[in-house]
């Protein structure tokens, strides 16, 4: 008999979830990793760290901006960065403990060191082979490197590097303004760097709604971040302490030099799949790197499974978490599914940015029949009380049927927000069923049923 039922190959959130689950489910299940913690990059040097820093910046921010308004005083006249950095430490010991604590509380086994698929049904850890019936790899993603660029995690770093840089820079280059660099570049812009975002195209914020990033940058401008549109990076260089950073400016070609403390390269993941076994056990991989999988998470190999970052579609870590819940169904002869329509995204920013389904640009190149339902944090009595109205709520629906196709909310708590949507949308349901539902007063979530309201007869408060 195999050792056990199954193995995966890392501890991050598409990992460790898919273990626990394949235990609870009844398999005899095990998970590689060499880190020696567990929750892969989104706990250790991802998500949970720079939310830590994102509140506590955010608090201080809030502090000096708003306390006195409210009649609070003293407002936070400085901060201790190491102190932050230990809280921030604090937050990922607090998570990554809890995890080996689920482990233990589900009787996974944490196979501690990095694997080796060797073929299906065997994977290598040091000199142990371990025998299983089925292998999934969560082996996620990593900073992709940038040409012309040596990161040295100290003056040129990745989020990783900036997450515990041993003092605030005077100045920061962030390139790339995606959701790493807006996020990193809000912590350090609130606690006092000059920062700025140098962007390859046009508008940040990619993936988001077009009307969605043409605000968030206007918000995060007037908190002090510039933005240089259209920049190519060409080189970055470390002298001494600081680094140069040559740029062109892709409308006109003309070329130039920016001096900065600090540079956060921030232009996106790449999946990590190599050195580890998997081509020479047959896997075949997608154009951009990533692992191939059929609509059942298995890869071409019987037996060898993949999810999360390491596979195709968005590199966040809630796709990880439920393919992981998917595939531990899947190889427990269940039913197992993710429905890829509605995977919300969001942007730790001020405001927060939240997003599911289909974009406006989305629709249109569709040629879809759509309607907008939108609604200002203005006309919000809550967000008005307490300093939040920047912002605003936009529904699209099916013209003809009113079913909700889209939402993005910039404004406070979109991040809560937006799972209103996505119930709706895994029920089917319409603009109007929204519309319909009691929403409490004062709250936030006032803004989505205005904005469900103006894709039919109107908003009350508009
Ligand atoms: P990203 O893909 O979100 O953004 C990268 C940006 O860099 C893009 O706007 C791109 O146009 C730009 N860029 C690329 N090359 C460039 C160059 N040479 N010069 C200037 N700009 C350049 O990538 P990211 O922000 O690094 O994040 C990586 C992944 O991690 C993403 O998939 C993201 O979804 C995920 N992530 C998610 C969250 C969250 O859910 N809140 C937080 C952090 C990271």
């Amino acid at each position: 008999m195999s050792d056990y039922d199954i193995v995966v190959v890392g501890g991050g959130p598409g990992g460790y979830v898919c273990a626990i689950r394949a235990a609870q489910l009844g398999l005899r299940a095990a998970c590689v990793e060499g880190r020696s913690t567990l929750g892969g990059t989104c706990l250790n040097v991802g998500c949970i760290p720079s939310k830590a820093l994102l509140h506590a910046s955010h608090m201080y921010h809030e502090s000096r901006q708003n306390f006195e308004k409210m009649g609070l005083k003293p407002g936070a006249k400085s901060f201790d960065w190491k102190q932050m950095l230990a809280y921030k430490d604090g937050a990922i010991n607090d998570n990554t403990r809890g995890i080996e604590f689920l482990f233990k509380k589900n009787k996974v086994d944490w196979i501690k060191g990095w694997a080796r698929v060797r073929s299906a049904g065997k994977v290598a850890v040091g000199d142990r082979v371990v025998e299983t019936r089925d292998i999934v790899v969560a082996t996620g993603s990593e900073p992709t490197p940038l040409r012309g660029v040596e990161v040295d995690e100290q003056v040129i770093v990745t989020s990783t590097g900036a997450l515990a840089l041993s003092n605030i820079p005077k100045s920061i280059v962030v390139i790339g303004a995606g959701v790493i660099g807006l996020e990193l570049g809000s912590v350090f812009a609130r606690l006092g760097s000059e920062v700025t975002v140098l962007e390859y195209l046009e508008h940040a914020l990619p993936e988001m709604d077009g009307e969605i990033s043409k605000n968030a940058r206007r918000f995060l401008a007037r908190q002090g971040l510039k933005f240089k549109m259209g920049a190519e990076v060409l080189s970055v260089e470390r002298k001494g302490n600081k680094a140069e950073v040559k740029f062109k400016l892709r409308k006109d070609g003309s070329e130039h030099d920016m001096a900065a403390s600090t540079v956060l390269v921030a232009t996106g993941r790449r999946p990590v799949v190599g050195g580890f076994g998997l081509e020479e056990a047959g896997i075949e991989f997608a154009e951009n790197g990533a692992i191939k999988t059929d609509s059942r998470l298995s890869t071409n190999v019987k037996g060898i499974w993949a999810i999360g970052d390491a596979t195709e579609g968005p590199m966040l870590a809630h796709k990880a978490e439920d393919e992981g819940i998917a595939a531990a169904e899947l190889i427990a002869g269940n039913a197992g599914h993710v429905n890829y329509q509605v995977i919300p995204s969001v942007v730790y920013t001020h405001p927060e940015v939240a997003m599911v389904g289909c974009t406006e640009e989305q629709l249109k190149q569709e040629g879809k029949d759509y309607v907008s339902g939108k609604f200002s944090f203005m006309g919000n009595g809550r967000a008005k009380a307490v300093f939040a109205s920047s912002g605003f709520v936009k529904i699209l629906a099916d013209k003809n049927t009113d079913r909700v196709l889209g939402c993005h909310v910039i404004g406070p708590s979109a991040g809560e927000l937006i799972h209103e949507i996505c119930v709706a949308m895994e029920f089917g349901a319409a603009a109007e069923d929204l519309a319909l539902t009691c929403h409490a007063h004062p709250t936030f979530s006032e803004a989505m049923r205005e904005a469900a309201l103006a894709c039919g007869d109107g908003a009350i408060h508009a």
